[in-house]
């Protein structure tokens, strides 16, 4: 990990345990849309029922993308651990900190993610 990340790094761990926990929450919040949708039921009609496809599908979507983001942040916080953080997997060099505060889970320099 480079040494200027060393006043830094508690500052990146909370923020990615923050980004962390709000994730969790939101996947929570939203498991019911998930849910298959039932189509037995008379009161809905066709139209009704396809919206509810289409959300149940957005809702899908977006926790996949949920699942995704928090194994990242997940592999950051190993990083934190084992003292890599910070360092690009493609040339070794210093993430610039700008870098990770835009994204806390980046795991390569902007050249290298070209
Ligand atoms: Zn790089």
């Amino acid at each position: 990990m480079p040494d200027k990340l060393n006043d830094s790094i508690n500052e990146f761990r909370l923020a990615i345990e923050i980004e962390l926990t709000d994730l969790i929450s939101q996947s929570n919040q939203s498991s019911a849309e998930r849910k298959p949708v039932r189509l037995d039921q008379q009161s809905v009609g066709r139209l009704s029922r396809m919206d509810a496809f289409q959300i149940q599908e957005m809702a899908k979507a977006l926790d996949t993308r949920r699942q995704k983001r928090c194994r990242e942040l997940n592999a950051a916080l190993n990083r934190i651990e084992q003292r890599e953080y910070g360092i690009c997997e493609g040339c070794g060099d210093d993430i610039p900190e700008k870098r990770l505060q835009i994204n806390p889970a980046a795991r390569r320099c902007v050249e290298c993610v070209k």
